[in-house]
């Protein structure tokens, strides 16, 4: 595997990042993952919104262009040479005091990171995923927004090791007022009756680029979509679930707490949906 890393402009691999840069200290940074298909790195512009938007929100100055972000990623990308790439981008607040306080970290982190892509095992497309509805709450919107993709991940590092103790592929977490929200890395979404349901923006999510997208199609291709406030026992008694990520794309889920979703495969609206987000990825990038 070739990774290589570019700190603020400069590709190096033996780059370091000071102890004393809050991001570390606080997990006071944003970032992104992007990834390639044939050699192209897909939605760029939506990810670096994203990104700005997150960094608004915590008063962080970005201080790359669009432009300049473009460029950096494709050095990068030429500089690994792997065929297809998985790309994190990353902007922490800098180094300053031992205190919380930002406004002494004057000079901002710019980190791309791009590695061989990541590409989950084919069985898990074919045969779905365990999810497990863990204990852990996601984060109240009004403590640390789930809107914001900062790289303070603890609520989903904490509901991920949960699912993995109890041999789930990943975790799905429900807010303060016992709703679903989203699985650590990717938004769920669910069938019954041959509608989709899944957690609106006010259960306390991250608005997923690829849930974006997949919402879309869904309407356009005459689907049913709703999105909403779902108790767990609405998914319980879906007859089909999938989660959704810029890395998995759509990955159906067929059992949920050890219990088969539905009939326990894959079925023929996620099936359905999988054919299309392929067909848009191809048709986007023409
Ligand atoms: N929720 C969370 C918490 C995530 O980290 C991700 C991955 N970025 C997603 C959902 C899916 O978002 P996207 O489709 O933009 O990758």
């Amino acid at each position: 595997m070739t990774i290589k890393i570019n700190l603020n402009g400069t590709i190096d691999n033996d780059a370091f990042i000071s102890v004393l840069d809050h991001g570390f200290l606080f997990g006071d940074s944003v970032y992104e993952v992007v990834s390639t298909i044939d050699g192209q790195v897909v939605f760029l512009a939506e990810h670096l919104r994203r990104l700005r938007q997150s960094a608004a929100a915590l008063n962080l100055v970005i201080p790359y262009s669009d432009t300049k972000f473009g460029e950096e990623i494709h050095r990068t990308l030429k500089s690994a040479g792997n065929t297809e790439s998985y790309v994190r981008i990353i902007v922490t607040r800098g180094v300053g005091e031992l205190d919380l306080d930002p406004t002494s970290c004057t000079s901002p982190n710019v980190i791309i990171l791009a590695k061989e892509a990541v590409i989950y095992p084919q069985e898990n497309y074919d045969k779905g995923i365990h999810l497990a509805l863990v204990s852990v709450k996601r984060n109240l919107k009004e403590s640390l927004n789930p809107e914001l993709k900062t790289g303070n991940y603890l609520n989903n590092v904490l509901a991920k090791m949960e699912a993995n103790r109890t041999g789930a592929a990943d975790a799905l977490m429900l807010n303060s007022s016992g709703y679903l929200t989203e699985c650590t890395t990717s938004n769920i979404f669910f069938v019954k009756d041959g509608r989709i349901f899944t957690p609106s923006l006010d259960c306390g999510i991250l608005e997923g680029i690829t849930r974006e997208k997949i919402l879309r199609l869904a309407r356009e291709n005459g689907f049913l979509v709703e999105e909403g406030e779902w108790p767990p026992e609405a998914l319980e008694q879906a007859e089909e679930a999938f989660i959704t990520g810029t890395v998995k794309k759509i990955m159906p889920v067929t059992l949920l707490n050890s219990r088969p979703v539905g009939n326990g495969k894959p079925g023929p609206t996620t099936k359905k949906l999988m054919r299309l987000y392929e067909d848009f990825l191809k048709r986007v990038l023409e």
